[in-house]
Formats: structure tokens, C-alpha cells, sequence
């Protein structure tokens, strides 16, 4: 099966009928972005940005950023690059941006929250990826040809959104079309319940959203994600996170906004059929497992994976939900 996998690799992510779902991978590092579309990645779909942080010794400079973030561009040849900004704080520290110490940093300063504690280097960032973004015109190339998806991470509310947007705006109208992309969605991960509670609120503004499935669960179950004891209770088939899920997707859509999974829970053989039948648009995987979640999506029949969906969610708890899904 993981060799049939591997030479399907390229085909285009459809379930067995047909209804198309894009499976992107997650990457640490932008050198690895290369190996990702040759494991049949149809783009990143979560680039964690904090990791190009954590290799320097201090903040990386304009420069340094746009190259990191162009290496990735041109490795996907016009495949779309979900570009998180800085997720740090919680279990993430920079030695170079100390957070006093806090009795919870779960729910401390962290993500969206600390980097709007530092606007500049936030729109360092944006400055960043919109230039590598641009059009390489000895290529014949233009800024459409280089999609850029900005994801903010761990946003509670439209405000925090709103806040990041006037940031990013403004320098849409400093940087010149020319050095810059003119294909670029600002989205928001749901992790926090408090968003996929008031989607409807946030996708009326957003370009996208991304089920951050660890955090989400993380804060859904009030279960430290990387407790020794209780992380796998932490199950993102919980039923409570597949309703938030369901209604982020039911929000976006009805907006004409496309949802993705970026958590460990894309990768679950037994949850994918689940997502699509919930209607997410994109799955984001490690890029080994890109292969077999394509194999997993092409065995999947629409209709049959709402059947699903709906079964998962009228469950009282995450074992009743894998009891009830499982293949025994
Ligand atoms: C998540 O929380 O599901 C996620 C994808 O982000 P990270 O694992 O980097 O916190
Ligand atoms: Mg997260």
C-alpha cells in the first residue's frame, strides 16, 4: 500500500468520487520545502516561521527573512505557501524576546498575542514575505505566480485580527506592487475556541482559516497537549472539537472562505474521512505522510464521509467516537 502511495503521489488529492480536498505539508525549515513537492505536496500549508527564529542567535533581519521565505516560493513553482508568523511564548521561547515568567504560558503571552506586543517586528515579517512573494521578472514571472497565504496563530477574536490586518494594509500601500505579491490572503489558525465559537464574526473579515487541531484540543479539553499523563486523552476527535470544526467550516463557508486542518488530526487515518465530511477544503500533513493521506482521500466516497461526520458528532466522547468509526 505505501508503495501504491508513493506512485500516486503526484496525482491531484480527490476522494474516490471526485470532490477535491488539497493535501499540503507542514514544514519547520523552507530547505525542506523542495523535498515536500517531491513527496507530492500540492503546497505548505503551514510553514512554522518561529523555527527560522529559534536558528538564529537574534531577531533575523529583513534580508535573511526574504531569502528564507523565497527559497520556500521558489522550491513550490507556484504552489501556495501557508506562511505562519511567529508562534512563540507558551512551550516556544526565544532566548532573544524573554517573556517574564508566567504562572501558565499556555495561556500567557504567546502567538498573535505577543507579537502584537512587537508591531515592528511583526511588519518585519509581513515585509518579508510579501517581497519574497514577488514576481521574479527574469523569469517571466509574476506576483500571481507565487500565492502567499499570512496565517496569525492562537488569535481569540476579530480585534486581534483587525489589529494584525491594519499592520499588513498599510504596507500594502508602502511597498510598490512591483517588489512586492499581489496574491495574498490574510487568515487566522482556529485554535482557540473562543474563534471557532465566533466564526461567523470572523469569517466575514478573514481570507481563510486553519484548524490548529494540538491547540484546539489543547484548549477545548483544558488537557496540556504535552502532558506525560493525559496527553492521549487529548484526542482531536473529541466531539466537542468536532463541533467547533463543523462550525468554523459551516461559517466560512457560507462566507466563500476555505477552511484547512493543520494539526496532527489531518494525518489520522480514522479522521479524515471525518474532515471531508465536515467539509474542510485542505489538509496540512508532515510531508511523509503526504503520500498516504492522498491514498487515504482517494478511498474516501462523499456522501460516506458525511455519514461519518454526522455519526462522529452525535457521540458523547472520543472513544465512543473512534468505537463508532473504527474498522474493527
Ligand atoms: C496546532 O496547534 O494544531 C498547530 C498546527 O500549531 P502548532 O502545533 O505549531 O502549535
Ligand atoms: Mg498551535
Amino acid at each position: 500500500r505505501e508503495a501504491e502511495a508513493w506512485e500516486a503521489r503526484f496525482q491531484e488529492a480527490r476522494t474516490r468520487d471526485g470532490h477535491r480536498v488539497e493535501v499540503a505539508a507542514n514544514l519547520g525549515n523552507t530547505a525542506h520545502a523542495a523535498d515536500a513537492v517531491e513527496r507530492g505536496a500540492e503546497g505548505v500549508g503551514l510553514l512554522r516561521t518561529e523555527f527560522l527564529f529559534m536558528a538564529h542567535a537574534q531577531e533575523p533581519d529583513l534580508e535573511t527573512q526574504i531569502a528564507e521565505y523565497r527559497e520556500a516560493l521558489d522550491a513550490l513553482g507556484g504552489r501556495p505557501l501557508v506562511a505562519r508568523t511567529l508562534d512563540v511564548g507558551g512551550d516556544k521561547p526565544l532566548p532573544y524576546w524573554p517573556v517574564p515568567t508566567e504562572d501558565n504560558p499556555f495561556l500567557g503571552l504567546r502567538g498573535i498575542r505577543l507579537a502584537l506586543t512587537r508591531p515592528k517586528v511583526l511588519e518585519t515579517q509581513f515585509r518579508a514575505m510579501l517581497m519574497a512573494a514577488a514576481g521574479v521578472p527574469a523569469a517571466g514571472a509574476t506576483g500571481r505566480d507565487r500565492p502567499l497565504r499570512i496565517m496569525l496563530p492562537m488569535v481569540k477574536d476579530v480585534g486581534e485580527f483587525r489589529a494584525a490586518k491594519a499592520i499588513l494594509d498599510r504596507l500594502l500601500e508602502e511597498i510598490p506592487e512591483a517588489e512586492r505579491t499581489t496574491d495574498v490572503q490574510l487568515g487566522v489558525m482556529i485554535e482557540v475556541p473562543s474563534c471557532a465559537l465566533l466564526a461567523p464574526t470572523l469569517a466575514a473579515e478573514v481570507d481563510f482559516f486553519s484548524v490548529g487541531t494540538n491547540d484546539l484540543t489543547q484548549y477545548t479539553l483544558a488537557i496540556d497537549r504535552g502532558h506525560p499523563e493525559l496527553s492521549a486523552q487529548a484526542d482531536g476527535l473529541h466531539p466537542a472539537v468536532l463541533r467547533l470544526i463543523e462550525m468554523t467550516v459551516s461559517a466560512a463557508h457560507a462566507q466563500g472562505k476555505w477552511v484547512g486542518v493543520c494539526g496532527e488530526l489531518a494525518s489520522d487515518a480514522v479522521a479524515v474521512p471525518v474532515l471531508v465530511g465536515l467539509g474542510v477544503d485542505e489538509l496540512s500533513v508532515s510531508a511523509r505522510q503526504v503520500p498516504l493521506v492522498k491514498a487515504r482521500l482517494a478511498e474516501v466516497d462523499l456522501e460516506e464521509a458525511r455519514r461519518q461526520a454526522g455519526l462522529a458528532l452525535a457521540q458523547a466522547t472520543s472513544e465512543a467516537v473512534r468505537d463508532a468509526l473504527e474498522v474493527r
